[in-house]
Protein backbone atom coordinates (compact mmCIF):
# COMPACT_ATOMS: atom_id res chain seq x y z
CA UNK A 1 0.00 0.00 0.00
CA UNK A 2 1.46 3.44 -0.70
CA UNK A 3 1.98 5.71 2.11
CA UNK A 4 -0.51 8.06 1.00
CA UNK A 5 -3.30 5.43 1.54
CA UNK A 6 -1.98 4.50 5.06
CA UNK A 7 -3.21 5.88 8.38
CA UNK A 8 -1.53 4.55 11.74
CA UNK A 9 -3.47 5.62 14.45
CA UNK A 10 -4.58 4.47 18.78
CA UNK A 11 -7.48 5.84 20.45
CA UNK A 12 -6.71 7.93 24.22
CA UNK A 13 -9.19 7.93 26.47
CA UNK A 14 -10.05 8.01 29.99
CA UNK A 15 -11.50 4.52 31.17
CA UNK A 16 -14.96 3.79 30.21
CA UNK A 17 -15.70 6.44 28.08
CA UNK A 18 -15.87 4.49 25.36
CA UNK A 19 -12.52 3.56 23.88
CA UNK A 20 -13.82 0.11 22.83
CA UNK A 21 -17.06 0.61 21.81
CA UNK A 22 -15.79 2.84 19.37
CA UNK A 23 -13.32 0.55 18.49
CA UNK A 24 -15.82 -2.20 18.06
CA UNK A 25 -17.81 0.60 15.63
CA UNK A 26 -14.91 1.61 13.10
CA UNK A 27 -14.80 -2.40 12.45
CA UNK A 28 -18.34 -3.14 12.33
CA UNK A 29 -18.78 0.14 9.79
CA UNK A 30 -16.40 -0.99 7.43
CA UNK A 31 -17.18 -4.43 7.24
CA UNK A 32 -14.19 -5.63 8.54
CA UNK A 33 -16.06 -8.29 10.66
CA UNK A 34 -19.00 -9.50 9.34
CA UNK A 35 -22.14 -9.19 11.57
CA UNK A 36 -22.74 -12.84 12.51
CA UNK A 37 -19.25 -12.37 13.24
CA UNK A 38 -19.24 -9.35 15.40
CA UNK A 39 -19.46 -8.93 18.91
CA UNK A 40 -19.33 -6.71 21.77
CA UNK A 41 -16.43 -5.27 22.53
CA UNK A 42 -14.43 -7.34 19.84
CA UNK A 43 -11.05 -5.52 20.93
CA UNK A 44 -11.07 -5.77 24.67
CA UNK A 45 -8.22 -6.88 25.60
CA UNK A 46 -9.50 -9.18 28.67
CA UNK A 47 -11.95 -10.73 26.19
CA UNK A 48 -9.55 -12.09 23.89
CA UNK A 49 -10.32 -15.79 23.88
CA UNK A 50 -12.75 -15.23 21.14
CA UNK A 51 -11.99 -15.93 17.68
CA UNK A 52 -13.13 -20.16 16.80
CA UNK A 53 -11.22 -21.31 19.55
CA UNK A 54 -7.90 -19.34 18.95
CA UNK A 55 -6.37 -16.95 21.25
CA UNK A 56 -5.42 -13.59 19.41
CA UNK A 57 -4.80 -10.55 21.36
CA UNK A 58 -6.49 -8.33 19.12
CA UNK A 59 -5.00 -4.84 20.11
CA UNK A 60 -5.08 -3.87 16.83
CA UNK A 61 -6.46 -4.31 13.71
CA UNK A 62 -6.35 -3.22 10.28
CA UNK A 63 -9.39 -1.82 8.63
CA UNK A 64 -9.92 -1.34 4.94
CA UNK A 65 -11.74 1.81 4.36
CA UNK A 66 -13.33 3.44 0.72
CA UNK A 67 -13.27 7.41 1.98
CA UNK A 68 -15.61 9.83 0.33
CA UNK A 69 -13.09 11.01 -2.14
CA UNK A 70 -13.25 7.21 -3.66
CA UNK A 71 -9.74 5.91 -2.39
CA UNK A 72 -8.93 2.87 -0.34
CA UNK A 73 -7.61 3.03 2.46
CA UNK A 74 -5.59 1.22 5.09
CA UNK A 75 -6.34 1.97 8.77
CA UNK A 76 -4.27 0.65 11.53
CA UNK A 77 -5.43 1.23 14.85
CA UNK A 78 -3.51 0.13 17.62
CA UNK A 79 -4.81 -0.35 21.03
CA UNK A 80 -2.50 1.06 24.16
CA UNK A 81 -2.89 0.20 27.50
CA UNK A 82 -4.98 2.77 29.15
CA UNK A 83 -3.12 2.49 32.80
CA UNK A 84 -0.36 4.91 34.13
CA UNK A 85 1.83 1.74 35.50
CA UNK A 86 2.08 0.87 31.96
CA UNK A 87 3.09 4.94 31.02
CA UNK A 88 6.79 4.01 29.86
CA UNK A 89 5.00 1.14 27.16
CA UNK A 90 2.22 3.54 26.18
CA UNK A 91 4.37 6.16 24.98
CA UNK A 92 6.88 3.54 23.01
CA UNK A 93 4.16 2.40 21.27
CA UNK A 94 2.14 5.96 20.23
CA UNK A 95 5.76 6.37 18.69
CA UNK A 96 4.58 3.65 16.24
CA UNK A 97 1.41 5.86 14.88
CA UNK A 98 0.85 9.08 13.63
CA UNK A 99 -2.74 10.38 15.11
CA UNK A 100 -4.93 9.93 17.97
CA UNK A 101 -8.53 10.18 18.33
CA UNK A 102 -8.78 11.91 21.75
CA UNK A 103 -12.04 10.51 23.04
CA UNK A 104 -14.04 12.02 25.69
CA UNK A 105 -17.12 11.36 27.40
CA UNK A 106 -19.18 14.49 26.95
CA UNK A 107 -21.14 14.13 30.29
CA UNK A 108 -18.17 13.84 31.86
CA UNK A 109 -15.61 15.83 30.51
CA UNK A 110 -11.89 15.49 30.93
CA UNK A 111 -10.68 13.73 33.64
CA UNK A 112 -7.00 12.48 35.01
CA UNK A 113 -6.11 10.06 32.47
CA UNK A 114 -7.88 11.92 29.67
CA UNK A 115 -4.92 14.24 29.96
CA UNK A 116 -2.28 11.60 30.87
CA UNK A 117 -2.94 10.06 27.69
CA UNK A 118 -3.25 12.98 25.25
CA UNK A 119 0.27 14.34 26.72
CA UNK A 120 1.88 11.29 25.87
CA UNK A 121 -0.07 11.65 22.01
CA UNK A 122 1.30 14.77 21.73
CA UNK A 123 4.92 14.29 23.01
CA UNK A 124 4.62 11.38 19.80
CA UNK A 125 4.20 14.71 17.67
CA UNK A 126 0.75 13.23 17.10
CA UNK A 127 -1.80 14.92 15.06
CA UNK A 128 -4.83 14.92 17.42
CA UNK A 129 -9.20 14.45 16.48
CA UNK A 130 -10.90 15.49 19.26
CA UNK A 131 -13.92 12.84 19.34
CA UNK A 132 -17.04 13.99 22.04
CA UNK A 133 -18.77 10.40 22.55
CA UNK A 134 -22.39 9.56 24.12
CA UNK A 135 -23.95 12.37 22.86
CA UNK A 136 -27.17 10.58 22.90
CA UNK A 137 -26.96 11.09 26.59
CA UNK A 138 -29.59 13.84 27.91
CA UNK A 139 -26.51 14.49 30.89
CA UNK A 140 -24.35 15.19 27.34
CA UNK A 141 -22.98 18.73 27.48
CA UNK A 142 -20.77 18.90 24.21
CA UNK A 143 -20.01 22.51 23.91
CA UNK A 144 -18.82 22.63 27.40
CA UNK A 145 -16.49 19.99 26.99
CA UNK A 146 -15.19 21.14 23.81
CA UNK A 147 -14.37 23.93 25.54
CA UNK A 148 -12.77 22.71 28.68
CA UNK A 149 -10.89 20.47 26.09
CA UNK A 150 -9.41 23.90 24.76
CA UNK A 151 -8.98 25.45 28.66
CA UNK A 152 -7.61 22.42 29.68
CA UNK A 153 -5.49 20.90 27.16
CA UNK A 154 -5.10 23.42 24.94
CA UNK A 155 -5.76 22.06 21.65
CA UNK A 156 -8.56 23.01 18.98
CA UNK A 157 -12.07 21.31 19.80
CA UNK A 158 -14.00 23.48 17.48
CA UNK A 159 -14.31 20.56 14.61
CA UNK A 160 -14.58 17.89 17.09
CA UNK A 161 -16.42 14.88 15.82
CA UNK A 162 -20.04 14.77 17.84
CA UNK A 163 -20.76 10.61 18.57
CA UNK A 164 -22.89 7.80 19.76
CA UNK A 165 -20.65 5.30 19.61
CA UNK A 166 -23.62 3.13 21.19
CA UNK A 167 -26.11 4.03 18.73
CA UNK A 168 -23.65 4.86 15.61
CA UNK A 169 -23.85 8.47 15.53
CA UNK A 170 -20.84 10.48 13.77
CA UNK A 171 -19.13 7.39 12.78
CA UNK A 172 -19.01 8.28 9.12
CA UNK A 173 -17.20 11.53 10.24
CA UNK A 174 -14.69 10.07 12.36
CA UNK A 175 -13.38 7.45 9.49
CA UNK A 176 -13.44 10.78 6.98
CA UNK A 177 -11.66 12.46 9.90
CA UNK A 178 -8.85 9.48 10.34
CA UNK A 179 -8.31 9.89 6.28
CA UNK A 180 -8.47 13.87 6.27
CA UNK A 181 -7.02 14.72 9.34
CA UNK A 182 -4.58 12.27 10.23
CA UNK A 183 -1.02 12.35 8.62
CA UNK A 184 0.25 8.98 6.45
CA UNK A 185 3.25 7.65 7.56
CA UNK A 186 6.63 9.51 7.38
CA UNK A 187 8.78 8.91 4.63
CA UNK A 188 10.03 5.52 5.18
CA UNK A 189 12.58 3.58 2.43
CA UNK A 190 11.30 0.16 1.50
CA UNK A 191 14.90 -0.94 0.12
CA UNK A 192 16.61 0.68 3.04
CA UNK A 193 18.27 -1.84 5.95
CA UNK A 194 15.02 -3.28 8.32
CA UNK A 195 14.42 -0.77 11.00
CA UNK A 196 10.72 -2.43 12.41
CA UNK A 197 9.92 -1.03 16.22
CA UNK A 198 8.79 -4.21 18.61
CA UNK A 199 5.23 -2.39 19.51
CA UNK A 200 4.14 -5.38 21.90
CA UNK A 201 4.60 -9.35 22.39
CA UNK A 202 2.61 -11.59 24.38
CA UNK A 203 2.59 -14.71 25.14
CA UNK A 204 0.04 -17.45 23.10
CA UNK A 205 -0.82 -20.77 24.30
CA UNK A 206 -0.87 -22.25 20.17
CA UNK A 207 1.84 -19.62 18.35
CA UNK A 208 4.49 -18.95 21.61
CA UNK A 209 5.15 -15.00 21.60
CA UNK A 210 3.58 -13.21 19.08
CA UNK A 211 5.09 -9.62 18.39
CA UNK A 212 3.91 -6.34 16.79
CA UNK A 213 5.46 -4.55 14.57
CA UNK A 214 5.68 -1.30 12.87
CA UNK A 215 8.20 -1.29 9.91
CA UNK A 216 9.66 1.96 9.94
CA UNK A 217 12.36 1.75 7.15
CA UNK A 218 12.85 -1.26 4.69
CA UNK A 219 10.89 -4.83 3.92
CA UNK A 220 9.88 -7.50 6.44
CA UNK A 221 9.32 -10.96 4.50
CA UNK A 222 8.93 -14.18 5.85
CA UNK A 223 11.70 -16.69 6.67
CA UNK A 224 13.88 -13.65 6.75
CA UNK A 225 16.57 -14.14 9.53
CA UNK A 226 16.32 -11.08 12.06
CA UNK A 227 17.70 -9.98 15.25
CA UNK A 228 16.59 -8.14 17.93
CA UNK A 229 19.47 -4.98 18.28
CA UNK A 230 19.29 -4.38 22.03
CA UNK A 231 19.44 -8.19 23.16
CA UNK A 232 21.10 -9.43 20.62
CA UNK A 233 18.78 -12.31 19.77
CA UNK A 234 18.40 -13.56 16.84
CA UNK A 235 15.69 -15.75 14.96
CA UNK A 236 13.66 -16.56 12.05
CA UNK A 237 10.30 -14.92 10.85
CA UNK A 238 8.20 -18.44 10.76
CA UNK A 239 4.55 -16.59 10.55
CA UNK A 240 4.31 -12.64 9.07
CA UNK A 241 0.56 -10.96 9.04
CA UNK A 242 -1.68 -8.50 10.12
CA UNK A 243 -4.79 -8.63 12.32
CA UNK A 244 -8.36 -8.08 10.42
CA UNK A 245 -9.02 -8.31 13.47
CA UNK A 246 -8.48 -12.24 13.40
CA UNK A 247 -4.75 -13.21 12.06
CA UNK A 248 -4.11 -13.04 8.33
CA UNK A 249 -0.90 -14.19 6.67
CA UNK A 250 0.83 -11.54 4.32
CA UNK A 251 4.02 -12.07 2.49
CA UNK A 252 5.81 -8.55 3.58
CA UNK A 253 5.32 -5.61 5.63
CA UNK A 254 6.74 -2.44 4.06
CA UNK A 255 7.11 0.71 5.49
CA UNK A 256 4.43 2.34 6.92
CA UNK A 257 2.45 -0.92 7.83
CA UNK A 258 1.87 -2.83 10.95
CA UNK A 259 1.58 -6.30 11.78
CA UNK A 260 3.05 -9.33 13.79
CA UNK A 261 5.49 -11.91 13.42
CA UNK A 262 6.31 -14.98 15.59
CA UNK A 263 9.77 -16.88 15.02
CA UNK A 264 9.48 -20.09 17.70
CA UNK A 265 10.70 -17.09 20.47
CA UNK A 266 10.24 -18.84 23.42
CA UNK A 267 9.64 -15.90 26.19
CA UNK A 268 8.19 -12.56 26.33
CA UNK A 269 11.04 -11.14 28.56
CA UNK A 270 13.26 -12.11 25.07
CA UNK A 271 11.10 -9.42 23.41
CA UNK A 272 11.72 -5.56 24.85
CA UNK A 273 8.93 -3.05 23.63
CA UNK A 274 10.75 -0.72 22.03
CA UNK A 275 13.48 -2.64 20.55
CA UNK A 276 14.29 -2.26 17.25
CA UNK A 277 14.43 -5.60 14.88
CA UNK A 278 16.62 -5.35 11.74
CA UNK A 279 17.87 -8.34 9.43
CA UNK A 280 20.75 -10.30 10.45
CA UNK A 281 22.83 -9.34 7.61
CA UNK A 282 22.92 -6.45 6.14
CA UNK A 283 21.03 -5.31 8.94
CA UNK A 284 20.75 -1.66 10.42
CA UNK A 285 23.68 -0.43 12.52
CA UNK A 286 21.82 2.34 14.05
CA UNK A 287 18.98 0.95 16.52
CA UNK A 288 15.42 3.25 16.71
CA UNK A 289 16.46 6.22 19.51
CA UNK A 290 15.14 6.42 22.91
CA UNK A 291 14.79 2.93 23.87
CA UNK A 292 15.04 2.08 28.07
CA UNK A 293 13.53 -1.35 29.43
CA UNK A 294 10.85 -0.54 31.81
CA UNK A 295 11.83 -0.83 35.69
CA UNK A 296 9.69 -2.04 38.57
CA UNK A 297 8.75 0.75 40.84
CA UNK A 298 6.98 -0.71 43.60
CA UNK A 299 7.67 -3.99 45.04
CA UNK A 300 5.91 -6.59 47.91
CA UNK A 301 6.42 -9.80 49.13
CA UNK A 302 4.03 -12.79 48.44
CA UNK A 303 3.42 -15.73 50.59
CA UNK A 304 0.66 -18.68 50.28
CA UNK A 305 -1.13 -18.33 53.15
CA UNK A 306 -0.49 -22.71 53.02
CA UNK A 307 2.71 -23.03 53.04
CA UNK A 308 2.13 -26.62 51.12
CA UNK A 309 1.17 -24.83 48.51
CA UNK A 310 5.03 -22.46 47.80
CA UNK A 311 5.50 -25.08 44.55
CA UNK A 312 1.95 -24.07 43.21
CA UNK A 313 2.77 -20.70 43.56
CA UNK A 314 6.41 -20.64 41.72
CA UNK A 315 4.36 -22.59 39.23
CA UNK A 316 1.98 -19.55 38.73
CA UNK A 317 4.62 -16.72 39.03
CA UNK A 318 7.03 -18.36 36.48
CA UNK A 319 3.80 -18.85 33.71
CA UNK A 320 2.50 -15.32 34.62
CA UNK A 321 6.54 -13.98 34.21
CA UNK A 322 6.86 -15.51 31.17
CA UNK A 323 3.89 -13.25 29.62
CA UNK A 324 4.76 -9.99 31.56
CA UNK A 325 8.32 -8.79 30.70
CA UNK A 326 7.66 -6.08 33.23
CA UNK A 327 7.19 -8.77 36.16
CA UNK A 328 9.92 -9.54 38.20
CA UNK A 329 10.10 -11.93 40.72
CA UNK A 330 13.17 -13.99 43.59
CA UNK A 331 12.56 -16.12 45.79
CA UNK A 332 12.35 -14.90 49.02
CA UNK A 333 12.40 -16.56 52.52
CA UNK A 334 10.94 -14.80 55.84
CA UNK A 335 10.71 -15.74 59.38
CA UNK A 336 6.89 -15.29 59.67
CA UNK A 337 5.86 -16.43 55.95
CA UNK A 338 8.42 -18.82 55.03
CA UNK A 339 8.72 -19.23 51.42
CA UNK A 340 7.40 -16.81 48.89
CA UNK A 341 8.75 -14.35 46.21
CA UNK A 342 9.36 -10.72 46.64
CA UNK A 343 7.77 -9.52 43.16
CA UNK A 344 8.59 -6.05 41.36
CA UNK A 345 5.64 -4.63 39.50
CA UNK A 346 5.32 -1.18 37.53
CA UNK A 347 2.74 0.40 39.67
CA UNK A 348 -0.17 -0.38 42.20
CA UNK A 349 -2.38 -1.39 39.33
CA UNK A 350 0.10 -3.98 37.74
CA UNK A 351 0.39 -5.55 41.36
CA UNK A 352 -3.42 -6.23 41.98
CA UNK A 353 -3.59 -7.41 38.70
CA UNK A 354 -0.87 -10.21 39.47
CA UNK A 355 -2.31 -11.06 42.78
CA UNK A 356 -5.88 -11.49 41.72
CA UNK A 357 -4.97 -13.58 38.80
CA UNK A 358 -3.14 -15.59 40.84
CA UNK A 359 -6.07 -16.05 43.30
CA UNK A 360 -8.32 -16.19 40.52
CA UNK A 361 -6.61 -18.54 37.98
CA UNK A 362 -4.79 -20.59 39.88
CA UNK A 363 -6.45 -20.66 43.32
CA UNK A 364 -3.81 -19.95 46.03
CA UNK A 365 -4.45 -18.06 48.93
CA UNK A 366 -2.01 -14.83 49.31
CA UNK A 367 -0.02 -13.14 51.69
CA UNK A 368 0.76 -9.83 50.72
CA UNK A 369 3.33 -8.27 52.33
CA UNK A 370 2.93 -3.97 52.37
CA UNK A 371 4.24 -2.69 49.18
CA UNK A 372 7.38 -1.06 49.30
CA UNK A 373 9.14 1.53 46.81
CA UNK A 374 13.14 1.59 46.08
CA UNK A 375 15.13 3.29 48.88
CA UNK A 376 18.29 5.05 47.68
CA UNK A 377 20.63 4.22 51.26
CA UNK A 378 23.78 5.99 51.20
CA UNK A 379 26.15 4.42 53.40
CA UNK A 380 28.69 6.50 55.87
CA UNK A 381 31.79 4.18 53.75
CA UNK A 382 30.46 6.11 50.57
CA UNK A 383 28.93 2.80 49.09
CA UNK A 384 25.08 2.89 48.01
CA UNK A 385 22.77 0.73 48.56
CA UNK A 386 18.88 0.08 46.32
CA UNK A 387 16.51 -1.49 49.08
CA UNK A 388 13.90 -3.51 47.98
CA UNK A 389 12.40 -4.64 51.18
CA UNK A 390 12.38 -3.24 54.87
CA UNK A 391 13.49 -6.58 56.22
CA UNK A 392 16.92 -6.17 54.77
CA UNK A 393 17.54 -2.09 55.61
CA UNK A 394 21.26 -2.16 57.14
CA UNK A 395 21.85 -0.78 60.80
CA UNK A 396 20.99 2.58 61.15
CA UNK A 397 23.87 4.01 62.54
CA UNK A 398 25.93 3.05 59.36
CA UNK A 399 23.65 5.02 57.27
CA UNK A 400 24.65 8.74 56.48
CA UNK A 401 21.09 9.78 54.38
CA UNK A 402 18.31 7.75 52.69
CA UNK A 403 16.36 9.05 49.49
CA UNK A 404 13.06 8.40 48.12
CA UNK A 405 11.29 8.29 45.24
CA UNK A 406 9.10 11.38 44.39
CA UNK A 407 5.64 11.42 42.15
CA UNK A 408 4.31 14.01 40.24
CA UNK A 409 0.23 13.19 40.99
CA UNK A 410 -2.34 15.22 38.54
CA UNK A 411 -6.08 14.86 40.79
CA UNK A 412 -9.18 16.63 38.73
CA UNK A 413 -11.94 16.99 41.41
CA UNK A 414 -15.55 18.77 41.26
CA UNK A 415 -14.92 21.89 43.60
CA UNK A 416 -17.23 20.16 46.59
CA UNK A 417 -14.37 17.75 47.28
CA UNK A 418 -11.37 19.92 46.90
CA UNK A 419 -10.74 19.83 50.20
CA UNK A 420 -10.88 16.51 51.20
CA UNK A 421 -8.36 15.88 48.24
CA UNK A 422 -6.28 18.59 49.94
CA UNK A 423 -6.49 17.23 53.41
CA UNK A 424 -5.53 14.09 52.26
CA UNK A 425 -2.56 14.97 50.07
CA UNK A 426 -1.29 16.80 52.97
CA UNK A 427 -1.39 13.89 55.14
CA UNK A 428 0.06 11.66 52.81
CA UNK A 429 3.16 14.43 52.90
CA UNK A 430 2.37 16.20 49.55
CA UNK A 431 3.72 19.45 48.42
CA UNK A 432 1.26 21.34 46.16
CA UNK A 433 2.92 22.42 42.85
CA UNK A 434 -0.50 24.20 40.97
CA UNK A 435 -4.43 24.10 41.54
CA UNK A 436 -6.19 25.36 38.61
CA UNK A 437 -9.83 25.64 37.65
CA UNK A 438 -11.74 24.48 34.68
CA UNK A 439 -15.80 24.99 34.91
CA UNK A 440 -16.57 23.49 38.24
CA UNK A 441 -13.72 20.89 38.48
CA UNK A 442 -10.13 21.91 39.61
CA UNK A 443 -6.85 20.56 38.63
CA UNK A 444 -4.59 19.88 41.59
CA UNK A 445 -0.96 18.76 40.92
CA UNK A 446 1.19 17.60 44.49
CA UNK A 447 4.57 16.89 44.57
CA UNK A 448 4.00 13.36 46.78
CA UNK A 449 6.33 10.43 48.03
CA UNK A 450 5.61 7.36 45.78
CA UNK A 451 5.72 5.36 49.64
CA UNK A 452 3.07 7.07 50.40
CA UNK A 453 0.87 6.53 47.55
CA UNK A 454 1.65 2.45 47.18
CA UNK A 455 -0.45 1.37 49.80
CA UNK A 456 -4.18 2.98 49.99
CA UNK A 457 -4.10 6.27 48.05
CA UNK A 458 -6.19 5.29 45.52
CA UNK A 459 -9.13 3.77 47.64
CA UNK A 460 -9.08 7.29 49.89
CA UNK A 461 -9.20 9.29 47.24
CA UNK A 462 -12.59 7.24 45.76
CA UNK A 463 -14.02 7.19 49.33
CA UNK A 464 -13.25 10.52 49.93
CA UNK A 465 -14.60 12.06 46.90
CA UNK A 466 -17.33 9.60 46.20
CA UNK A 467 -14.93 8.15 43.27
CA UNK A 468 -15.79 11.24 41.51
CA UNK A 469 -11.90 12.24 41.15
CA UNK A 470 -9.55 10.80 38.85
CA UNK A 471 -5.78 10.56 39.50
CA UNK A 472 -2.88 10.08 37.20
CA UNK A 473 1.14 10.49 38.60
CA UNK A 474 4.75 9.86 36.90
CA UNK A 475 7.88 9.20 38.88
CA UNK A 476 9.98 12.60 39.61
CA UNK A 477 13.13 11.17 40.94
CA UNK A 478 14.51 10.97 43.88
CA UNK A 479 14.93 13.32 47.11
CA UNK A 480 16.38 12.74 50.67
CA UNK A 481 14.53 12.69 53.76
CA UNK A 482 14.32 11.36 57.34
CA UNK A 483 12.86 8.09 56.64
CA UNK A 484 13.46 4.99 59.80
CA UNK A 485 12.09 1.29 59.25
CA UNK A 486 9.44 0.48 62.15
CA UNK A 487 9.28 -3.13 63.17
CA UNK A 488 6.45 -4.55 64.54
CA UNK A 489 6.95 -7.01 67.30
CA UNK A 490 3.76 -9.32 68.37
CA UNK A 491 4.39 -11.06 71.70
CA UNK A 492 7.94 -9.90 71.14
CA UNK A 493 8.68 -11.31 68.14
CA UNK A 494 9.19 -9.10 65.25
CA UNK A 495 7.14 -10.03 62.18
CA UNK A 496 9.22 -8.86 59.41
CA UNK A 497 6.60 -9.36 57.00
CA UNK A 498 4.62 -6.12 58.73
CA UNK A 499 8.06 -4.07 58.54
CA UNK A 500 7.23 -0.64 56.40
CA UNK A 501 9.53 2.48 56.23
CA UNK A 502 8.26 5.63 57.56
CA UNK A 503 8.86 9.27 57.77
CA UNK A 504 10.59 10.09 61.27
CA UNK A 505 7.86 12.18 62.10
CA UNK A 506 5.27 10.01 61.46
CA UNK A 507 6.43 6.87 62.90
CA UNK A 508 4.51 7.16 66.47
CA UNK A 509 1.32 8.24 65.19
CA UNK A 510 1.59 5.24 62.00
CA UNK A 511 2.80 2.75 65.06
CA UNK A 512 -0.08 3.86 67.20
CA UNK A 513 -2.76 2.85 64.18
CA UNK A 514 -0.85 -0.25 63.37
CA UNK A 515 -0.67 -1.65 66.86
CA UNK A 516 -4.26 -0.85 67.52
CA UNK A 517 -5.42 -2.56 64.44
CA UNK A 518 -3.66 -5.25 65.10
CA UNK A 519 -4.74 -5.82 68.44
CA UNK A 520 -8.30 -5.88 67.47
CA UNK A 521 -7.40 -7.95 63.75
CA UNK A 522 -5.64 -10.74 66.27
CA UNK A 523 -7.72 -13.15 68.07
CA UNK A 524 -7.27 -13.55 71.73
CA UNK A 525 -5.48 -16.21 72.85
CA UNK A 526 -5.08 -18.30 76.08
CA UNK A 527 -2.22 -15.48 77.61
CA UNK A 528 -1.59 -11.66 77.20
CA UNK A 529 0.01 -10.57 74.06
CA UNK A 530 1.98 -7.25 73.77
CA UNK A 531 1.57 -5.71 70.50
CA UNK A 532 4.65 -3.07 69.95
CA UNK A 533 6.39 -1.37 67.40
CA UNK A 534 9.80 -0.11 67.09
CA UNK A 535 12.37 2.04 65.72
CA UNK A 536 15.97 0.45 66.04
CA UNK A 537 15.43 -0.92 69.68
CA UNK A 538 13.44 1.82 70.57
CA UNK A 539 9.56 1.10 71.23
CA UNK A 540 7.75 4.12 70.06
CA UNK A 541 3.81 2.31 70.88
CA UNK A 542 2.25 -0.57 72.39
CA UNK A 543 -0.89 -2.03 72.90
CA UNK A 544 -1.58 -5.46 75.16
CA UNK A 545 -3.62 -7.95 74.03
CA UNK A 546 -5.68 -9.51 77.32
CA UNK A 547 -6.22 -12.92 77.46
CA UNK A 548 -9.37 -15.29 77.21
CA UNK A 549 -10.30 -18.70 77.71
CA UNK A 550 -13.50 -19.41 76.70
CA UNK A 551 -14.16 -20.85 73.21
CA UNK A 552 -17.43 -19.22 70.42
CA UNK A 553 -19.36 -21.55 71.53
CA UNK A 554 -20.27 -20.35 74.79
CA UNK A 555 -22.58 -17.62 73.75
CA UNK A 556 -24.65 -20.75 71.94
CA UNK A 557 -26.24 -21.67 75.65
CA UNK A 558 -25.83 -24.89 74.46
CA UNK A 559 -29.52 -24.75 72.99
CA UNK A 560 -28.85 -25.05 69.38
CA UNK A 561 -26.85 -28.14 68.28
CA UNK A 562 -26.58 -27.51 64.55
CA UNK A 563 -25.42 -23.46 65.24
CA UNK A 564 -22.97 -24.82 67.49
CA UNK A 565 -21.49 -27.35 64.99
CA UNK A 566 -21.28 -24.28 62.05
CA UNK A 567 -19.30 -22.17 64.48
CA UNK A 568 -16.84 -24.75 65.07
CA UNK A 569 -16.37 -25.32 61.34
CA UNK A 570 -16.36 -21.59 60.97
CA UNK A 571 -13.59 -21.42 63.65
CA UNK A 572 -11.90 -24.09 61.76
CA UNK A 573 -11.93 -22.69 58.57
CA UNK A 574 -10.69 -19.54 60.09
CA UNK A 575 -8.13 -21.30 61.67
CA UNK A 576 -6.83 -22.28 57.92
CA UNK A 577 -6.17 -18.83 57.04
CA UNK A 578 -3.67 -18.22 59.97
CA UNK A 579 -0.47 -17.87 60.43
CA UNK A 580 1.59 -19.20 63.34
CA UNK A 581 4.32 -16.24 64.72
CA UNK A 582 6.04 -17.64 67.59
CA UNK A 583 2.64 -18.82 69.24
CA UNK A 584 0.55 -16.70 67.97
CA UNK A 585 -1.62 -16.41 65.32
CA UNK A 586 -2.43 -13.61 62.90
CA UNK A 587 -5.17 -14.12 60.70
CA UNK A 588 -4.05 -12.82 56.72
CA UNK A 589 -6.48 -10.06 56.57
CA UNK A 590 -4.20 -8.55 59.39
CA UNK A 591 -1.93 -7.56 57.11
CA UNK A 592 -3.74 -6.11 54.77
CA UNK A 593 -5.61 -4.05 57.07
CA UNK A 594 -2.71 -3.15 59.36
CA UNK A 595 -0.91 -1.51 56.66
CA UNK A 596 -4.39 0.89 55.52
CA UNK A 597 -3.90 4.35 56.80
CA UNK A 598 -7.04 6.04 57.82
P1 LIG B 1 -13.49 2.18 27.55
O1 LIG B 1 -13.17 1.88 28.98
O2 LIG B 1 -13.03 3.55 27.16
O3 LIG B 1 -13.04 1.13 26.59
O4 LIG B 1 -15.08 2.28 27.48
P2 LIG B 1 -16.14 1.26 26.89
O5 LIG B 1 -16.14 1.30 25.41
O6 LIG B 1 -15.97 -0.04 27.56
O7 LIG B 1 -17.49 1.98 27.36
C1 LIG B 1 -17.79 2.18 28.73
C2 LIG B 1 -19.28 2.16 28.93
O8 LIG B 1 -19.89 3.27 28.25
C3 LIG B 1 -19.95 0.91 28.38
O9 LIG B 1 -20.98 0.54 29.27
C4 LIG B 1 -20.51 1.36 27.05
O10 LIG B 1 -21.65 0.62 26.66
C5 LIG B 1 -20.88 2.80 27.34
N1 LIG B 1 -20.84 3.64 26.14
C6 LIG B 1 -19.85 3.71 25.23
N2 LIG B 1 -20.17 4.59 24.26
C7 LIG B 1 -21.40 5.07 24.56
C8 LIG B 1 -22.27 6.02 23.94
O11 LIG B 1 -22.01 6.59 22.89
N3 LIG B 1 -23.46 6.27 24.58
C9 LIG B 1 -23.80 5.65 25.74
N4 LIG B 1 -24.98 5.96 26.27
N5 LIG B 1 -23.00 4.76 26.34
C10 LIG B 1 -21.83 4.47 25.77
MG1 LIG C 1 -12.04 -0.71 26.99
Amino acid sequence: TPLNRIRNFSIVAHIDHGKSTLADRLIQSTNTVSDRDMKEQLLDAMDIERERGITIKANTVRIEYKANDGEDYVLNLIDTPGHVDFAYEVSRSMRAVEGSLLVVDASQGVEAQTLANVYTAIEADHEIVPVLNKVDLPAAEPERVAEQIEDVIGIDASDACLISAKTGIGIPDVLEAIVNRLPPPHGGDPDAPLKAMLVDSWYDPYLGVVVLVRIMDGTLKKGDQIKMMQTGARYGVDRLGVFRPAMENVPALGPGEIGFLTASIKQVRDTKVGDTITHEKKGATEPLPGFKPSQPVVFCGLFPVDSAEFEDLRDAIEKLALNDASFSYEMETSAALGFGFRCGFLGLLHLEVIRDRIEREYNIELITTAPSVIYHIFMKDGSKLDLHNPADMPDPSTIDHIEEPRIKATILVPDDYLGDVLKLCQDRRGIQLDLTYAGSRAMVVYDLPLNEVVFDFYDRLKSVTKGYASFDYQMEGYREDSLVKMSILVNDEPVDALSTMVHRDRAEMRGRAMCEKLKDLIPRHMFKIPIQAAIGGKVIARETLSALRKDVTAKCYGGDATRKKKLLEKQKAGKKKMRQFGKVDIPQEAFISALKMD
